[in-house]
């Protein structure tokens, strides 16, 4: 039955190649176009305008959407306030059952959520197959948990009700997720919600719409307006009781600066700027895949990606070498093959900004390494980089990337790695490397960041809260955090 394997001759290493391994698209049917999601149904914007939704891996349109002007927005949002009493009033645990057939909705259509993810937003399909909608369902269904518990949630503080309606505004980095993130938390809490997804990335919120339908949720409990940047403004103008924004730092200042004053309350979540720690007793080899994980997940569109490695000296060369090797190894290409590693840059505009710094880092001074690899032709890419040698003046030091591209300092004394850590106007996260568990806790006491991970990095749970300081936002999402900014406590006085 085995036949012999034929050897190269000589002591060269045989050269083992990946077979391509494409996931099939057949499972997606894309409609030519898809109106707003307003009052549980499909509508045509008021305002007349569509445009196209590319595949950054192809540049091929895939479908059109509906571009919602102020007029589409108060419609949703009418639609939201006409739903919230009959919302609050349904008994908590008939909640809880519309999230969890959410939920389970969002398994049963996984592979078709995923693909679709990949092909609108360019990541790597096992990405979007092995964490974005896995964790979006697990959202769905750990909020539906605790639809019929808030009043538990709690305690001392009074009786929880819904803040009203929600204005809800997400990034392209995780299309789907985030919109888990937004709106499990809401309805489980009683809201009403108006979601605004990224220009780039709209085609999952609105086959989540889809969802929504199936799973019988009652109409505008739910609305979707889809559009650019002008959309999430209207949003932000119109009569909502709270704006959750993720997104970056300079719009989340601008929508702080507009909702001001106005008793709407606000969450944000911003960028990040984190450190990832190499500590000389670290298990390296371990460090290396935590390092890559950190930078390259996404292809470094993650707000709390270890964009900066702090090296401990004596380390320093062997860790470099390491990374370089396994550089080597980071396939880059169509995100649908079920091999890549790093799939397309999320668009044209986000391409440009990540060479804009980059080039800023080679005239700075930094040194720059980049492997061999082709590129596909077509689309948006860009090759794993690392920089060293960088200073922390260097505005790749400084800057979130939101790209492919590390930067690596180094350090001698914790202290030294506190301060460097700490020498940004994020704090969304940040990652430890050691052996001892004692440094972890003194590191993680001073870090000033929302999340610190030790011995791995890019971990999420939706029990565990997430969210930054300084110029990485305000608020927490997930766990019991994440209930509380759509929650108002009534004080029941005795
Ligand atoms: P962005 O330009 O701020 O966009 C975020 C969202 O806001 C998009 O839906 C965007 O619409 C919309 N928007 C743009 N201008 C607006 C305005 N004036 N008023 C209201 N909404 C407006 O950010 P991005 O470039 O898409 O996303 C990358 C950034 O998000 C990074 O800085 C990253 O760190 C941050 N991020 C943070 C987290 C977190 O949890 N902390 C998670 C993911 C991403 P358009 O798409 O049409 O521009
Ligand atoms: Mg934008």
């Amino acid at each position: 039955m085995t036949e012999a394997i034929e050897r190269p001759a000589g002591d060269a290493p045989p050269e083992w190649e990946y077979a391509s391994a494409p996931e099939s698209t057949d499972v997606m049917r894309l409609d030519d176009r898809y109106g707003l999601f307003i009052g549980g149904e499909f509508v045509e914007p008021k305002s007349g305008r569509w445009f196209p939704t590319i595949s950054p891996s192809t540049e091929e349109t895939l479908a059109e959407v509906a571009d919602a002007d102020a007029a589409d927005v108060a419609r949703a949002v009418d639609a939201a306030r006409d739903a919230a009493p009959a919302w609050q009033g349904l008994a908590p645990s008939e909640r809880a059952k519309h999230i969890f057939r959410i939920a389970r909705q969002v398994q049963e259509r996984a592979r078709e959520l995923a693909v679709l993810e990949t092909m609108n937003g360019g990541k790597p399909i096992k990405e979007s197959r092995d964490v974005d909608v896995p964790l979006a369902a697990a959202h769905f269904f750990y909020y539906a948990g605790w639809a019929d518990k808030l009043e538990y949630a709690f305690p001392g503080r009074g009786s929880p009700k819904p803040v009203g309606v929600a204005g809800q505004i997400i990034p392209w980095n995780f299309p789907l997720l985030m919109a888990a993130w937004k709106l499990a938390p809401a309805l489980a809490t009683g809201n009403t919600a108006v979601l605004k997804p990224a220009e780039t990335t709209p085609l999952t919120a609105l086959l989540l719409a889809q969802i929504m339908q199936e799973a019988e949720l009652p109409p505008g409990v739910v609305n979707i307006v889809t559009g650019a940047g002008e959309t999430g403004a209207a949003l932000v103008d119109s009569p909502v009781d709270k704006i959750a924004f993720t997104g970056s730092t300079a719009v989340g200042k601008a929508i702080r600066r507009a909702t001001a004053g106005s008793g709407t309350r606000l969450t944000l979540e911003l960028g990040g700027k984190a450190a990832n720690i190499v500590f000389e007793d670290a298990p390296l080899d371990q460090a290396v895949e935590g390092v890559i994980n950190g930078i390259f997940f996404n292809q470094g569109h993650v707000c709390c990606a270890g964009s900066r490695l702090l090296v401990q000296e004596p380390v320093f060369d062997v860790l470099l070498g390491k990374l370089k090797e396994r550089l080597q190894t980071l396939r880059v290409g169509d995100p649908l093959d079920k091999n890549t590693d790093i799939g397309a840059i999320n668009s044209k505009a986000q391409l440009e900004k990540i060479e804009e710094l980059v080039t800023s880092g080679v005239d700075e001074g930094a040194e720059i390494y980049q492997p061999e690899c082709d590129l596909p032709e077509r689309g948006f890419w860009f090759r794993p980089t690392l920089f060293t040698g960088v200073s922390q003046s260097h505005r790749i030091a400084r800057e979130e990337i939101f790209g492919p591209v590390l930067s690596i300092l180094t350090f001698r004394t914790p202290d030294e790695a506190i301060e460097k850590a700490n020498n940004t106007p994020y704090g969304l996260s940040a990652g430890i490397w050691t052996e001892k568990g004692s440094r972890i806790l003194h590191m993680a006491q001073r870090l000033r960041a929302g999340v610190v991970w030790a011995n791995t990095f890019n971990r999420f749970d939706p029990a565990s809260p997430f969210g930054g300081y300084k110029e990485s936002g305000f608020g927490r999402e997930g766990g019991l955090h994440g209930l509380e900014p759509y929650l108002t406590f009534e004080r029941v006085s005795s």
